[in-house]
């Protein structure tokens, strides 16, 4: 499968010279199927990265699934942008995480997209879209396996996602808590089931990194992951390679390398997720 990096930034979109080598968007990730109709077809999250989409598909309509790890701002605000969906042809499935009690998935997004916040709601997306509630723990999406669990976070229901086509697999963890849970054995949170489950020996382990370990202590409460944490989990479910995700609004390109950096000695290779970039597992 590929992997490609469509948006890295967590919080707010980060534009400007500081922000080249590692992008501006906010998280979306695209997923391909190897062979010759190499075109993503199962998208994570719909941050501002989405509008990347018609640079993989041209004039082409996106045809598949989209699965959003949780509703904030930095993971749905793609949506009304996303060209290659919001047009005649498209066929969407939209499946994102609900809570008990919450039974229509469009009413639930239409609250951040419906007047006066934005001018249409989704059902009026052009194209064929469907709303869901993604479901928790295994299920089929466009010929790959995904298995959701929730994860600590802030804020409302979040899942993190392991998908794989039967050869390879990935993690896709990009907002994350561990201390909520705990100190853990090192201080930066535990290293729980959902999260060793999901990462089990994963080709490739894509992680929230928004701080870095000394930011922990005032930081931690507002939801995110150190990037030590990331790596430490990597190597413990035993992930073959794992991308700092999620990168602070205000990290400058060359602050985001330095901490990549910290990392380069280790047993697991380690790289941080860098808009534009296509890995193929
Ligand atoms: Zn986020
Ligand atoms: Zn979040």
């Amino acid at each position: 499968m590929r992997v490609s990096f469509c948006g890295t930034r967590g919080s707010t979109p980060a534009p400007g010279p500081d922000f080249v080598q590692f992008g501006g968007h906010t998280s979306c990730v695209a997923l391909s199927h190897d062979g010759p109709a190499d075109q993503p077809v199962l998208l994570l999250d719909a941050g501002t990265g989405l509008r990347r989409m018609p640079s993989f598909l041209g004039a082409v309509p996106f045809q598949g699934t989209l699965l959003l790890s949780h509703l904030h701002w930095d993971h749905v605000q793609g949506l009304p942008f996303f060209a290659s969906g919001d047009r005649d042809g498209a066929r969407v499935t939209m499946l994102i995480p609900m809570e008990r009690g919450q039974a229509d998935a469009s009413a639930l997004l239409s609250r951040m997209m419906s007047p006066p916040f934005f001018p249409i709601a989704p059902t009026e997306l052009r194209g064929d879209w469907t709303f869901g509630p993604l479901p928790e723990g295994s299920f089929q999406a466009e010929g790959f396996t995904v298995v959701s669990r929730a994860v600590p976070h802030k804020g409302g229901r979040t899942v993190g996602l392991r998908i794989t086509d039967g050869r390879r697999s990935t993690a896709y963890i990009p907002d994350h808590q561990p201390t909520a849970l705990g100190p853990g054995p090192d201080g930066l949170g535990e290293y729980h089931d959902a999260v060793l489950e999901l990462a089990d020996g994963v080709d490739l382990l894509v992680h929230d990194a928004h701080l870095r370990e000394e930011e922990l202590e005032a930081q931690a409460s507002f939801g995110h992951a150190a990037a030590e944490y990331a790596v430490r989990l990597g190597r413990k479910a035993g992930a073959a390679q794992i991308a700092l995700f999620h990168h602070r609004p205000d990290r400058t390109d060359r602050e985001v390398a330095r901490t990549v950096a910290r990392f380069a000695d280790g047993p697991v290779p380690v790289f941080g997720a860098a808009e534009g970039l296509t890995v193929v597992l």
